[in-house]
């Protein structure tokens, strides 16, 4: 059973320490949310799993990190001073504005319900622009990323030159990106700053049908192979009149949010749209001699892009379970242990300093390879019940008859079931549990 209140998740974060409303003292920040102690783990674990299946395991995709502030010429290149914006309206009545093409009804307010009372739409850009340097004013403009695609265009002759890999061959980015939504919402699924996880792929043009059915599906996959039920995934394709300036074909991983169903990543088929456009304005050439063919060509390209915080709600609404553990219930997520905050949790039966020294030894051992929590409070059922909200995969208890047997208890998070295990091959059943 995934969570079928968005609620449920905005409560357990808040709680435990996932997700906070940012500047709350101040009496929040709208939209924008800052990770706790064990969010920002699990947004790094989401990062390294993402990294982990798009580069580490491959030996066509390479990393970069490209700056967030650009200047204008890559954003007049890319079409995002032109085209990115959304069709806004304002409602005279209530005063509050709306994204024309998020409203059930055209006509009517969902603000106030007045009908007929919105203004003509207009395009509102959506890149946040600051000044770079002591002057502002014009000449000192930059941008802050809306996306990180377009690190990858710039980059492609210098990773080209310096990584000797051949098309088809991609760049992958993780980072922040800054859009100024005008109706952000939903928890982290929208909010104006965000993490990205992009990937551009560079194919002969011949072959770029066959590859973007090849990212659709491996996408598709990534999140059933960490644990989202494969019926609360679907691929839908972009309608013509959905697709953006660039795109010769786009398809939509969804996922089933509490809300109804909604994008989680967008794999696009980009043509040599971003690659000409940059060799147009900047006047070099982007291309690629293939020296077997003696051809010279402009690389298509296979955008699969997906957010690192939207990936994380969909993580945690997926996972998230309530069961009764001996007639008493828990709140339980069944989170893939890649993506849990802490893989073990160290629970000495009690604060005794006979058991003390014991339980830090293990704790030691098992954080030089992994996340570790030690939790030495309250009764050990309730440290139990703590770490299954949390979604730790294993729990180890030492006790009394620890310091005899030099054995200890480990705990399975699904099934609550309890085995015995030597200390000295601790690290090694752990790592059978886990998977890795
Ligand atoms: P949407 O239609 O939901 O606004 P989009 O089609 O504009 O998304 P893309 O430009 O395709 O989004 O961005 C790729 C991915 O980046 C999205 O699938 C999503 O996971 C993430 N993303 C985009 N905008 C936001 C945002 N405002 N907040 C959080 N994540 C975002």
């Amino acid at each position: 059973m995934a969570a079928t209140d968005l609620d449920q998740i905005v409560n357990l974060c808040k709680r435990r320490g996932f997700v906070y409303p940012s500047a709350e003292i101040y009496g929040g920040f709208r939209s924008s949310y800052d990770y706790g102690p064990l969010g920002s783990l699990m947004l790094r674990n989401v990062r390294e799993a993402w990294i982990r299946t798009m580069v580490q395991e491959r030996d066509d995709v390479v990393l970069i990190d490209a700056a967030i502030l650009a200047p204008p010429q890559v954003f007049e290149a890319s079409g995002h001073l032109a085209n990115f914006s959304d069709p806004l309206v304002d409602c005279t009545k209530c005063k509050q504005r709306f994204r024309e093409d998020h409203l059930d009804d055209p006509n009517t307010c969902p603000g106030c319900g007045a009908t007929g009372s919105f203004t003509e739409a207009r395009a509102f850009n959506l890149m946040f622009k600051t000044y770079a340097g002591p002057v502002e004013g014009s000449g000192a403009e930059v941008y802050m990323r809306p996306e990180t695609a377009q690190g990858m265009f710039v980059n492609f002759l210098n990773v080209l030159q310096t990584s000797r890999k051949k098309p088809p061959f991609g760049i992958a980015q993780v980072g922040k990106s800054f859009r100024n939504e005008i109706t952000p919402g939903n928890f982290i699924f929208r909010t104006r700053e965000f993490e990205q996880m992009e990937c551009e792929f560079f194919v002969p043009p011949a072959e770029s049908a066959k590859w973007y059915q090849y990212w659709c599906q491996a996408r598709l996959q990534w999140y059933v192979d960490l644990g989202i039920p494969a019926e609360m995934l679907q691929l839908r394709a972009h309608d013509a009149d959905e697709l953006s300036h660039y795109s010769a074909g786009t398809s939509d991983i969804e996922f089933r949010y509490p809300w109804g169903w909604g994008e989680l990543e967008g794999v696009a088929q980009r043509t040599d749209y971003d690659l000409g456009q940059h060799a147009d304005h900047s006047g070099q050439k982007l291309d690629y001699f293939d020296q077997n063919s003696g051809m010279r060509y402009v690389p298509y390209v296979i955008e699969p892009a997906a957010g690192v915080n939207r990936a994380m709600a969909a993580f945690l609404l997926a996972a998230y379970d309530e069961d009764e553990v001996g007639g008493e219930a828990r709140t339980i997520l069944r989170l893939h242990p890649r993506l849990a905050p802490y893989k073990v949790a160290v629970l000495p039966l009690s604060k005794k300093e006979t058991l003390t020294p014991l339980a830090h030894d293990i704790r030691r051992t098992l954080a030089a390879r992994y996340m570790v929590d030690y939790d030495d409070t309250q009764s050990i059922g309730r440290r139990y019940r703590r770490q299954d909200e949390v979604g730790t995969p294993l729990c180890v208890t030492v006790d009394f008859d620890s310091l005899d047997d030099g054995a200890v208890t480990i705990r399975d998070r699904d099934t609550t079931e309890q085995v015995r295990v030597p200390i000295d091959s601790l690290l090694a059943e752990v790592g059978t549990r886990l998977g890795f």
